[in-house]
C-alpha cells in the first residue's frame, strides 16, 4: 500500500482500477509525395477533415446536451479542423512542396502550436492542448488508425495520467470512469474543471503518480483530501468502500433537493450563493442549486500572463449571459502568495503572503485594475454584476481602489459606453485590521465578503498552505469567531450585505453558528450547496442563535468544536 497526497480538485471517493493513459506517438518523418500525386494527395487530406468532422459530431450527440462544456470544446475542434485558413496553408504545402498530407498537417500544426504555447495568456495557451487534440485525430484519419479508445470494462477504472487533454477526456466514457488521479495541474487545470463538470473525483498535482502506477493496481483517489491510495489493504478497502457507498448515496439524496427553498423552519430565507474559479464552473453551480456566483475568482484570467480588456469583458460577458439573471460577484485581481502570478509579482519575496500581493499590486501596476474594471463595467449592462476588491487592510485602500473605479467610469462616459453607474462595490473582510474597523468600512461599500481562509491565516499567524501548522488552522478559534460575529454584526447595524465565502461557509459543521451569529447570505463551493441547504431547512432560528450566543463564550477551539457536534447530533439526528 502506497499513498501519495494531491490537490483535490473535485469531491468524491472512488475505488477503482488504475488505467493508465498512455501516448499516442504519431510524429510524421520527412515525406515527399511525386508531383502527380498532388491532386490526390490534397482529395486525401479533405477526405481526412471530412471523417474527423463526422467523428466529432458524432460525439456531440453522444454528449448532446448533458455535458456543456464537453460540446463547447467539441464544436471548437469542429471549427479549428475545418478553418480555410488552415486548409490553404496546408494545401499550399502539398501543392508547392510536394509534401505529404500528414507531413505538411504537422509542420502547420506544430507551427500554431509552438506559437500558442508560448502566449503568456493562460486561456490562449491552453489552445495548444486543443491544437495537440486536432492533430492526432487528423493524423490519425490520414493515416487510417482508429482511436485508442480505453476498453471498457467490469470494474469502475481510475484514470492515471500525467495529463489530461480536453480532447482526450472527452473521449472517456463516465459510464466506467470514475475519478482521475493526474500528475500535473491545479484547480484551474483542464482536467480539474472537467471532473468538476462530470461530477467525479479528482485529484491532481500527484507530481509522479502516472510512473508510479503501471495499470491494473486498486486505486481510492479521495476527491475530498486529496489521497490517492495504490494497492490498499483490506482495511483501508474496507474503511473507503464505506465511504464512498456513503458519499454516493449522500448526494443521491441530496440532488432530489436542489428545487426547495433554503428557507429555515422558521421562515428565514437565506441566500446561497456558489464559488467558482472558471466561468465554465457556473452550469455545476445553476445545476446545484446556486441563486448567484457570490464569488468570481478571477486569477486564472492572469496565470500566464495579462489579459486585455477584451479578453476580460467577453469572459465576464459569458459569464453574466450563462447566469440568465442570476447575479455576479466578480473579485478583482488577486494574484500573489497562493495564487501565484509571476510576471506580474515579479521577483522573490521572503513573505509573499504578506507582500506585493492582490490590491497592492494593483495599486503598483494600476493599468492591471483599471483593465478589468472597465471590463466590468462594461459588462455590467448585460446583467446584475457587482465588484469586489480583495485584501482590503485599510480605507485609504478602499479609497484607492474607488478611486480608480471613478476615473474609469469618467472615462467610459467620455467614450459614451454604457455601464452600470450604481453598480454594486464591496470589499473582501479577510484582514484583521479590516474586520476589525468593519463599521467604519461599512458606511462605504455596498456589502462585505467574509475571507475567512485568509481571515484564519493573517489573524492566527498560521500559512494557510502549509501542512506542518495545518493544526493551528482552527475556524473555530474565538479569536475568529469574535471578529466573524462583529463583521455580521457591523453589516447588519449599517443595512449591508453579508456573506462569508471562505471555506469555512462549505463546511456544514459551521452552518448552524453562522446562522445564530446572523449570517443570511453563504457563498460555498458548488458541491457544497445541497448539504449546507439541507441544514438550513432542517434548524430553527432561534436555536441557531442560542447555539452561537453559547460558543461565543467558550475560550477553545476544542469545546466550540465539541458543543456544536452535540448541538447538531441534537437538530439533526440524521445528519451524518
Ligand atoms: C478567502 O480568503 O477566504 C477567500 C475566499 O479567498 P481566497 O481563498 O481566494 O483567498
Ligand atoms: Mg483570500
Amino acid at each position: 500500500m502506497e499513498t501519495r497526497r494531491g490537490i483535490p480538485v473535485s469531491p468524491g471517493i472512488c475505488l477503482g482500477e488504475a488505467v493508465v493513459l498512455g501516448h499516442e506517438d504519431l510524429r510524421i518523418e520527412v515525406r515527399t509525395i511525386l508531383p502527380e500525386n498532388v491532386e490526390a494527395e490534397i482529395h486525401k487530406f479533405d477526405s481526412a477533415v471530412a471523417r474527423v468532422v463526422e467523428e466529432i459530431t458524432q460525439e456531440i450527440t453522444r454528449f448532446g446536451d448533458t455535458l456543456r462544456i464537453t460540446r463547447q470544446i467539441l464544436e471548437s475542434h469542429r471549427g479549428m479542423v475545418t478553418d480555410p485558413g488552415l486548409r490553404e496553408e496546408i494545401v499550399s504545402r502539398i501543392r508547392d512542396s510536394h509534401q505529404s498530407a500528414e507531413y505538411a498537417l504537422t509542420l502547420v500544426l506544430r507551427g500554431y502550436h509552438k506559437r500558442f504555447e508560448q502566449m503568456e495568456s493562460e486561456y490562449l495557451s491552453e489552445r495548444s492542448h486543443d491544437l495537440a487534440d486536432i492533430e492526432r485525430k487528423l493524423l490519425r484519419a490520414l493515416l487510417g488508425k482508429q482511436l485508442a479508445r480505453l476498453q471498457e470494462r467490469g470494474s469502475d477504472a481510475v484514470l492515471v495520467g500525467h495529463n489530461l487533454t480536453p480532447g482526450e477526456a472527452v473521449t472517456l466514457d463516465p459510464n466506467w470512469v470514475k475519478a482521475f488521479a493526474i500528475d500535473v495541474g491545479g484547480r484551474t487545470s483542464h482536467t480539474a474543471i472537467m471532473a468538476r463538470a462530470l461530477q467525479i473525483p479528482a485529484v491532481v498535482g500527484l507530481k509522479n503518480i502516472s510512473e508510479l502506477i503501471s495499470g491494473g493496481e486498486q486505486v481510492v483517489v479521495d476527491g475530498y483530501t486529496g489521497l490517492v491510495i495504490i494497492d490498499p489493504d483490506s482495511k483501508t478497502l474496507e474503511l473507503y468502500r464505506g465511504r464512498a457507498t456513503s458519499s454516493r448515496d449522500f448526494y443521491r439524496r441530496l440532488h432530489r433537493e436542489i428545487g426547495l427553498p433554503a428557507e429555515t423552519v422558521d421562515g428565514y430565507t437565506i441566500s446561497l450563493a456558489a464559488n467558482i474559479e472558471m466561468p465554465q464552473e457556473i452550469h455545476v453551480a445553476l445545476e446545484w442549486g446556486a441563486c448567484g456566483i457570490g464569488l468570481y475568482r478571477t486569477e486564472f484570467l492572469y496565470e500566464k500572463g495579462e489579459p486585455d480588456e477584451e479578453l476580460h469583458f467577453r469572459t465576464y460577458k459569458k459569464a453574466i449571459r450563462d447566469l440568465k439573471g442570476k447575479y455576479l460577484v466578480i473579485r478583482t485581481l488577486d494574484a500573489g502568495a497562493d495564487k501565484f502570478h509571476r510576471e506580474a509579482v515579479g521577483g522573490h519575496e521572503h513573505n509573499p503572503f504578506l507582500g506585493c500581493r492582490s490590491i497592492r499590486l494593483c495599486f503598483q501596476r494600476p493599468e492591471l485594475l483599471k483593465d478589468q474594471l472597465r471590463a466590468i463595467l462594461r459588462a455590467s449592462v448585460f446583467g446584475p454584476v457587482r465588484i469586489l476588491f480583495p485584501m482590503i487592510s485599510s480605507l485609504d485602500e478602499l479609497r484607492g481602489a474607488r478611486a480608480m473605479l471613478k476615473e474609469v467610469e469618467d472615462g467610459l462616459t467620455r467614450d459614451g459606453i454604457e455601464f452600470n453607474s450604481n453598480i454594486p462595490v464591496g470589499i473582501m473582510v479577510e484582514i484583521p485590521s479590516a474586520a476589525l474597523l468593519a463599521d467604519i468600512f461599512a458606511r462605504e461599500v455596498d456589502f462585505f465578503s467574509i475571507g475567512t481562509n485568509d481571515l484564519i491565516q493573517y489573524c492566527l499567524a498560521v500559512d494557510r498552505v502549509n501542512e506542518r501548522v495545518a493544526h493551528l488552522y482552527q475556524p473555530a478559534h474565538p479569536a475568529i469567531l469574535r471578529l466573524v460575529a462583529g463583521v455580521i454584526d457591523a453589516g447588519r447595524r449599517h443595512g449591508i450585505d453579508v456573506s462569508i465565502c471562505g471555506e469555512m461557509s462549505s463546511e456544514p459543521i459551521y452552518t448552524i453558528l453562522l446562522l445564530g451569529l446572523g449570517l443570511r447570505s453563504f457563498s460555498v463551493s458548488p458541491i457544497s450547496i445541497p448539504t449546507v441547504k439541507r441544514l438550513i431547512r432542517q434548524l430553527n432560528m432561534r436555536d441557531a442563535a442560542e447555539v452561537a450566543k453559547a460558543c461565543q463564550q467558550f475560550e477553545t477551539s476544542e469545546e466550540t468544536l465539541a458543543f456544536i457536534e452535540s448541538r447538531v447530533k441534537k437538530f439533526l439526528p440524521d445528519f451524518s
